[in-house]
């Protein structure tokens, strides 16, 4: 496993298309050209003097794959050079990057600042676990800087947050955000699910943790759960190093093999799924059975220009509120005929969620109504059908409402 596929001075210089496609790759001895997988828990020795060496010097071979796996590392290698990031590891979902990230570093007695509008399992850790064990959370409303500058203002060893965030579209400025964690002695840690690798770069604006589900458009076609932790290689080593090797976060090989090959896709994937939602929001915000689009890529957003700050394109997730009630919205969602209700997103397939209920069901009405989230909100996470089937769909579900 030493021959990588992209010579390392190749790597520096070549597209986002090119490292998606060859980035990380390394050769075994049989020349394969599909990635190899390495379907192995553990790693033998020549004699007991070579594993009394592998252990004395961490990271000088392959040992047990909770720790490393050769194509784990082909993942975590190709992940970090479309991120532009010093170093990452790779996590069984989502959810345990997100744990990781935060828990490595942070101790009783410590402070964590992050946005309101969060991932439901996200807003778990964060409001309820954190507190358990004596760290306290601050949720603010994360477009309102003054609000991230106030809470910050005591000192923070961390702020959390998602932007866009799920399902109300809500931008954070990062740059902003990161320069007020900085000044409060923290880290910024941003969860960038729904912007992808490839439409927005939060270490670029000031982030020092970026953390995703690969879940999402990362497999992007509905078979396995990944996440992942990158940040600088300090980070990596001296906070998360022992962390996740002693409490088994990683990644199944198989399941990193289905991610490499799905990074070899993302590009085509997410610009076309980023293009087909922009003419999607433009029909929604057009039609008189709408009455709300929120997509950053229309100018009618909130934070538009925020949001064509930091992103390139406006991803492919769309919310919008039905002209009707909870009845109107559910008669519109039965009506799809090629959109599936389901609440995953990022996927090539598209799929329809009514977060009120499901997603964002366990929230007090009080706080759903704080996020937007009303009874008449549906988020559409649009896939790779063609626009205008999808645009016919949705009309066509939109004439019951
Ligand atoms: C899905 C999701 C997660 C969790 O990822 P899993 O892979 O399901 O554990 C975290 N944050 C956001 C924004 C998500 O959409």
């Amino acid at each position: 496993m030493s021959r990588p596929v992209l010579p390392a001075e190749l790597a520096q210089t070549v597209s986002p298309a090119t490292l998606l496609v060859r980035g990380g790759a390394a050769r075994s001895p049989y020349d394969e050209t599909c990635e190899a997988l390495f379907m192995t828990s553990g790693y033998v020795y020549g004699d007991a003097a070579a594993a009394e060496a592998a252990f004395a010097q961490d990271g000088v071979r392959y040992v047990y794959s909770r720790y490393r796996n050769p194509t784990v590392a082909m993942f975590e290698e190709r992940l970090r050079l479309i991120e532009g990031a010093e170093a990452c590891r790779a996590t069984a979902s989502g959810m345990a990057a997100v744990f990781a990230a935060l828990l490595c570093r942070l101790r009783a007695g410590q402070r964590v600042v992050s946005s309101r509008a969060l991932f439901g399992s996200c807003h778990y850790i964060l409001a309820e676990l954190l507190p358990r064990w004596g760290i306290e959370t601050v949720l603010v409303d994360g477009r309102d800087l003054a609000a991230w500058e106030a809470a910050l203002a005591g000192g923070a060893a961390a702020a959390f947050c998602e932007s866009p965030s799920n399902p109300a579209m809500e931008i954070v400025d990062l740059a902003a955000v990161a320069r007020l964690v900085h000044r409060a002695g923290g880290l910024l840690i941003v969860d960038n699910v729904f912007a992808s690798p490839l439409l927005q770069k939060p270490l670029s604006l000031g982030a020092d943790v970026v953390v995703y589900s690969a879940t999402k458009h990362i497999d992007g076609q509905g078979r396995c759960l990944g996440g992942a932790i990158l940040a600088s290689e300090k980070f990596i080593k001296d906070d998360l190093g022992l962390f996740y090797r002693h409490t088994g976060p990683s990644l199944s090989p198989f399941n990193a093999w289905l991610l490499l090959k799905g990074l070899e896709t993302l590009e085509l994937r997410v610009e076309r799924q980023s293009q087909s939602a922009a003419a999607i929001a433009a029909f929604l915000e057009a039609h008189p059975k709408v009455a709300r689009v929120l997509y950053p890529g229309l100018p009618s957003h909130p934070q538009y220009a925020l949001a064509r700050r930091q992103m390139r394109a406006g991803g492919s997730l769309v919310a919008f509120d039905i002209a009707g009630d909870k009845s109107a919205c559910f008669r519109f969602l039965n009506a799809l005929r090629l959109i599936d209700i389901s609440n995953n997103l990022g996927d090539s397939k598209s799929l329809v969620t009514h977060p009120a209920t499901t997603t964002h069901s366990r929230l007090k009405p009080e706080a759903r109504a704080e996020l937007g989230i009303g009874d008449q909100l549906v988020r559409l996470s649009v896939g790779l059908e063609a626009a205008c089937d999808l645009i016919a769909d949705l009309d066509r579900a939109l004439a019951v409402v």
